[in-house]
């Protein structure tokens, strides 16, 4: 979505909204079918912009301990300060193209990459899997929890019993 701010830019005052939903990313591989609703204004204030939005996320997150798809949702905000040209280089500030136009999916896409968590849990305690048999031990225990007995320790316990 581009929005056209060249008349809010003219106008003090004045204030412009925006709605529009987002696919994410393919770069956001953790988080399957989702989709982003984006919502906010940018408004002039004695000529200085200020974009302010709400973004809300809805997806199926892939458990970065046991791989099973769950269902997750992250919210966050955006406030920042919108200019055509810049004097000096400011990451703060959102840049219109050179007609005026405020790419919005650009912006949100961007924000999504920085905002959203890259480490997905299905649960905080989460078991994950085996590393021997692969089971998901959220799921119940597996026969290989039973810890094998290292030779070196059986050694010495023998020689601790006889002593
Ligand atoms: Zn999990
Ligand atoms: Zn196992």
């Amino acid at each position: 979505m581009r929005l056209d701010i060249q008349e809010l830019q003219a106008n003090d005052g004045t204030t412009l909204g925006f709605d529009f939903s987002l696919p994410l990313d393919k770069a956001l591989a953790d988080y399957v079918d989702g989709t982003a609703s984006v919502k906010g204004t940018v408004a002039n204030h004695g000529g200085f912009l200020l974009l302010e939005s709400g973004v809300s996320v809805s997806a199926k997150g892939v458990c970065a301990r046991c791989g099973e798809l769950f269902d997750t949702s992250h919210s966050f905000t955006v406030s920042r300060p919108v200019a055509r040209e810049l004097n000096e280089e400011n990451d703060e500030y959102i840049l219109t193209d050179e007609d005026g136009f405020l790419d919005l999916e650009g912006v949100f896409s961007e924000e999504l990459l920085l905002e959203l968590p890259t480490k997905l849990l299905c649960r905080e305690d989460c078991k994950g899997l085996c590393p021997k048999c692969g089971k998901n031990l959220n799921r119940g225990a597996c026969g290989c929890s039973q810890k094998e007995i290292d030779p070196r320790l059986e050694v010495l316990k023998a020689l601790l019993n006889n002593g």
